[in-house]
């Protein structure tokens, strides 16, 4: 596979833009990656005088990095608590590194794997499966906050492991790299010891998601959207082995396309039919107002899946962590967070490019704004999918699936409600629905006490909608998606998509 110049330069001005900034440990990995890409062409080069430029440019930068290395080192000198502490063993010589690291289907702008972790069973979301002792996670290095520590109250408040699915649940592997038996029902359990409490928290809260419980038939329409994750996800999780080399899989994916329109409940159908555990964020959820929170919290996410791998890692609304750079609104912040979550997704492919087929971690993306996007970020979401707004049959699918518990009078003739909703969207036919659903129960009450309400007899509430209650219900909801905006989406698609 060759190594494109495109990547050495965009990767040497990040390491360098990370250093300016201050970021020295994103910029080193920038450095390290760098040397190693050139590296790499170096022996595809037979030409003397190139090869020997190509040995002069990497001399230049192995320089530039030791000189980063050097202030890193300074700086953890300062620290008394070990907390951000520059490891030796973490930046070694990139070239030692490359021999190590290498492999013959590497892509170019695959990084070398994250710090290997040890003894990670496979995960175990879903129910019914017992619960022993957990093992002792032992976190990577970067942004640790303190020493490992793994006290009662350390262990307060870790992760539920995540279950089942595709894979086998009971195999771990031991520190030296081999396959091993995990006893019966031993259980995952993610150690926060040694990370940022308040982060591992945070994550806790609002992202893990151990069953998010939507299956492919809760989801209208979208059958080919289906098809393409089927294979760009769904499979990689269930049969590793095939995906390997040039069939590696997508670095990530991307789901495009106007709001309200499936993408988010396909990432979790996607997490439900592969049994892994979801990992579901929004830019909201990554963004964080403290200043260098954000990166640390990027990634522990990637630290987290991996540990519970497979995982699926859902990043809604990327296109506000990831404008593009350079771009008015991009501060400092989010230039790292942006970097960060480049290197965690390199270290994800690379990890899928390697043996340990078990650790597999998919980078599932959405954005209504993919003219947003970082061009960094979109060449790395390989696989970029069009989530378009419902066909007139999805439209009656959809309308099957929110009236399921509603009684429809019986002049409802949902082929023709459907037809009146061209161009709304999934989420504006759910409005819809519930509107309508809600008319006969809001014209029985009408002018009543609350006392009289309650006395009204049950059936009496649950009276059917009718055709006339979907009309009205349709001109109080309006498209949350005009023509202008499918035209762009479609323009973008043609110029950017991978179908
Ligand atoms: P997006 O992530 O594209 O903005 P969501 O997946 O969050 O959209 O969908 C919002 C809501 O709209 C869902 O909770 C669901 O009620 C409804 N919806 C949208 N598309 C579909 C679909 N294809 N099938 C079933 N429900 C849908």
């Amino acid at each position: 596979m060759t190594t494109s110049y495109t990547d050495i330069c965009e990767n040497t001005k990040l390491a360098r833009e990370n250093a300016l900034f201050g970021s020295y440990d994103t910029s080193l990995v920038y450095y390290q990656g760098v040397l190693q890409q050139i590296q790499k062409l170096l022996v595809t080069i037979k030409d003397a005088p190139r090869r020997n430029k190509w040995q002069q440019v990497r001399s230049e930068i192995n320089t530039e990095y030791e000189q980063v290395k050097d202030i890193q080192n300074t700086l953890a000198s300062f620290k008394t608590d070990g907390r951000s502490g520059f490891s030796q063993h973490d930046y070694g010589s990139p070239f030692d590194d490359y021999s190590r690291h290498e492999e013959p289907t590497r892509d170019p702008d695959v990084w070398p794997p994250p710090t290997p972790v040890e003894n990670r069973p496979s995960p175990n979301i879903r129910g019914g499966v017992q619960r022993p002792a957990p093992k002792k996670y032992e976190p990577s290095n970067r942004y640790r906050s303190k020493p490992s520590g793994n006290t009662p109250d350390d262990r307060r408040g870790r992760y539920g492991g995540g279950g089942g699915g595709g894979r086998p649940a009971d195999r771990g592997r031991d520190n030296k790299g081999k396959e091993k038996k995990v006893e019966d029902g031993d259980e995952k359990k993610f150690d926060p010891a040694g990370h940022d409490k308040g982060l591992v928290e945070n994550l806790e809260r609002d992202i893990v998601q151990k069953n998010p419980n939507v299956h492919w038939d809760d989801i209208a329409d979208l059958v080919e959207a289906k098809k393409l994750l089927q294979e760009a996800v769904v499979l990689p999780l269930i049969i590793p082995d095939f995906f390997k080399g040039i069939r590696r899989p997508w670095k990530g994916v991307c789901m495009i396309g106007p709001p309200g329109t499936g993408k988010t409940m396909l990432a979790k159908g996607v997490a439900t039919e592969c049994g892994t555990t979801f990992f579901n964020c929004s830019a909201a959820s990554l963004t964080s107002k403290y200043r260098g929170e954000s990166e640390k919290m990027v990634c522990l996410l990637f630290e987290m899946a991996r540990f519970y791998a497979p995982s699926t890692i859902f990043i809604d609304e990327i296109d506000s962590i990831c404008s593009k750079r350079g771009s008015g609104s991009e501060h400092e912040a989010s230039r790292r967070v942006k970097s960060e979550l480049l290197i965690q997704m390199d270290g994800v492919a690379g990890a899928c490019a390697g043996e340990d087929s078990s650790k597999i971690v998919m980078v599932l993306a959405a954005t209504n704004f993919p003219w947003d996007l970082d061009e960094a970020l979109r060449r790395r979401l390989e696989k970029r999918i069009y989530i378009p707004l419902p066909t007139v049959e999805g439209r009656v699918e959809l309308l099957k699936i929110n009236l399921k518990e509603v009684p429809l009078a019986s002049d409802v003739d949902l082929m023709e409600v459907a037809k009146v909703l061209d161009g709304y969207s999934g989420a504006d036919i759910t409005n819809v629905c519930r509107d309508a659903a809600m008319m006969s129960f809001r014209r029985r009450i009408k002018g009543l006490t609350p006392d009289e309400i309650k006395r009204i007899p049950k059936e009496e509430l649950n009276m059917p909608t009718s055709m006339e209650d979907f009309l009205e219900a349709k001109k109080k909801v309006n498209k949350s998606v005009s023509k202008d905006d499918l035209k762009k989406y479609e323009e973008w698609m043609t110029e950017f998509g991978s179908v």
